[in-house]
């Protein structure tokens, strides 16, 4: 590529949506345009970013067993009816109809079109195992896109879908994804984990997601480093600490003007936060439900869900509030509240010593006893891990990090098969349900959580594997019929070997060059100026370390050799 006659719009100022590095640096060095919110455009060097990292995918996923299809984006109400999805994706999913006023999605996920071309297609056991796969764009329409392409509304991804006999087969497929997955971020330059994780709306009993630690990360993830256990905070458990008894002391009412908020409460009370009883309502499929927890803890609705079994319920709402009358907003507590089911956190079973609201206004009770003064209908741990919590499996103490989600893989056992009736005929010729699994990477996301990992203040630090180029030539003075002979020569010996390279063959500063070499973060640069002049020889710069060597042009180009080399070598081999 010759820098004057390629498309990189660079920018000087960073736009002013971008909150976060990745979003920032790729809009300024001209990989990424903004469409409308949410959607973007890729130009030339984003596009290259996008393949090559496509690339690895398709050679790991290739090489555990699966095979690339083409899906459409476009999927008729029908199938989605089927599966139960179409009422409860919600306005997540983009909706159409076509000339006829037939109704379609945009799909932000495929597992009702690959259930059905599968159930038409495969009905013997001998088809089975089958693993699909492919990269293509899905649409989310995000309540508040940002993030670049973290929270994009349209974006890349690469879904897989195993078919297989039995449970087994299904657990088998899974680990070979996830193994597969552990190549595949490792060879786009990532550090990752793979964490326990919530099933949402794409179900299913077991999920991992592959995060990348970084500090813009949406999602939090409990870890512990001396049993290894991760998991994100949406489902992480934790080991309760000791709760707190009653002294058997008489419940008393207490008169506390003015004091709302838990610490206002505990001060006045002169309680710890943990020991006042937070009493939340929600209204769970048009009922209210009161669930408590330590004053110092919020509910986790992710867990919430699992205990209630629905994801019909909110907190409640003022019209709420006003509906139920004898619920008195600020003053609820879980004594005499007996017409509405109670739902409690571990922490809480047989706790004493509590406090909480008196259902009367400017009061509270103390002296609480669970068991004794109120009942709870179900405990269940309904609260999230925190720094400091003690490990759930060895005791140890954990610790919250926040990452980015790039992939994420589920055991979804009978769910689609069985609503859609995928069957498979078995040697005795008995039809049997397909277990199936599902497997997702954000392709344009971890484009993001690359450079989220990879950059510093003056730009993008590309790694090796999935960069635009590999080298990136500058001429120093490029009007200089010497220099730029030998710019050009390197040129094309890169081209001859098929190196990806970048020669800057513009008629700039040297200082514009170098700032627009740093923005970009092509791996390697060679910088042909003073010291050619001298004694012929080209000064190889690392991005990432910034580091000079100075050598002949064989030199440099044995050099790149080797590291492309060692490239191809870290292709299909272990990894994480
Ligand atoms: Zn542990």
């Amino acid at each position: 590529m010759r820098q004057s006659r390629t498309f990189i719009p660079t920018l000087r100022e960073s736009p002013a949506d971008a909150e976060i590095a990745s979003h920032r640096l790729l809009v300024r060095a001209g990989f990424l345009r903004k469409v409308a919110s949410g959607i973007y455009e890729f130009l030339p060097l984003g596009t290259r970013v996008v393949h090559k990292i496509s690339r690895i995918i398709r050679e790991e996923m290739n090489a555990a067993g699966a095979q690339e299809i083409m899906l459409p984006i476009m999927q008729p109400r029908e199938l989605w009816e089927e599966s139960g999805r179409w009422s409860k994706y919600g306005p997540e999913m983009m909706r159409l109809k076509d000339r006829a006023g037939r109704e379609f999605g945009l799909g932000p996920t495929h597992e009702e079109v690959i259930t059905d071309l599968v159930r038409k297609n495969v009905s013997s056991y001998r088809e089975l195992p089958l693993n699909l796969y492919q990269i293509g764009s899905k649409f989310r329409d995000e309540v508040r896109p940002r993030f670049g392409l973290l929270r994009a509304r349209e974006f890349l991804m690469k879904d897989a879908y195993s078919f297989d006999r039995d449970e087994e087969g299904m657990r088998l497929s899974y680990q070979t994804m996830y193994d597969a997955y552990g190549r595949i971020f490792t060879r786009c330059g990532c550090t990752w984990r793979a964490v326990e994780a919530a099933t949402g709306l794409i179900g299913g009993d077991v999920s991992h997601e592959f995060m990348v630690p970084a500090e813009v990360g949406e999602d939090q993830v409990a870890l512990c480093d001396a049993c290894s256990y991760a998991a994100n905070v949406e489902l992480a458990t934790y080991r309760r600490h000791e709760t707190p008894r009653g002294e058997g002391k008489a419940l008393e009412k207490v008169f506390t003007p003015d004091r709302r908020t838990i610490e206002e409460v505990g001060e006045f009370l002169g309680l710890e936060p943990s020991r006042l009883v937070k009493c939340l309502m929600y209204l769970v499929e048009g009922r209210p439900v009161a669930v408590l927890v330590p004053g110092d803890r919020e509910a986790n609705e992710v867990k919430l869900a699992r205990v209630l079994e629905t994801d019909e319920f909110r907190l409640f709402n003022e019209a709420d509030w006003r509906d139920h009358p004898q619920l008195l907003q600020g003053f609820v507590g879980p004594v005499g509240l007996d017409s509405v089911e109670i739902i409690a956190d571990e922490y809480l079973r047989g706790a004493g010593g509590l406090a909480c609201g008196a259902n009367q206004a400017d009061y509270h009770l103390v002296n609480v006893e669970e068991g004794r003064d109120f009942r709870v209908h179900r405990f269940a741990d309904v609260t999230s891990a925190r720094t400091g919590d003690a490990c759930p499996r060895c005791g140890e103490t954990l610790r919250v990090e926040a990452g980015i989600e790039v992939g994420q893989v589920f055991q979804l056992g009978l769910k689609y098969s069985e609503a859609m009736r995928c069957y498979y005929h078995d040697e005795e010729g008995v039809a049997r349900p397909m277990y199936m699994g599902c497997y997702g990477i954000g392709v344009t996301r971890l484009m993001a959580a690359v450079v989220e990992q990879h950059h510093d203040d003056r730009g993008i630090i590309w790694p090796p594997s999935v960069a635009p180029a590999i080298l990136h030539i500058l001429a120093l003075d490029y009007q200089r019929e010497e220099r730029r002979r030998a710019a050009e020569d390197l040129y094309r010996a890169c081209m001859e070997r098929g190196w990806e390279v970048l020669l800057d063959d513009r008629e700039e500063s040297a200082g514009v060059k170098f700032a627009d070499a740093d923005l970009l973060g092509i791996p390697f640069r060679a910088v042909i100026g003073k010291g050619y002049d001298e004694d012929g020889s080209l000064e190889l710069q690392e991005r990432a370390t910034s580091r000079r060597f100075r050598m002949d042009r064989e030199t440099l180009l044995a050099h790149l050799q080797d590291t492309l080399d060692t490239l191809e070598v870290t292709a299909g081999g272990g990894g994480g």
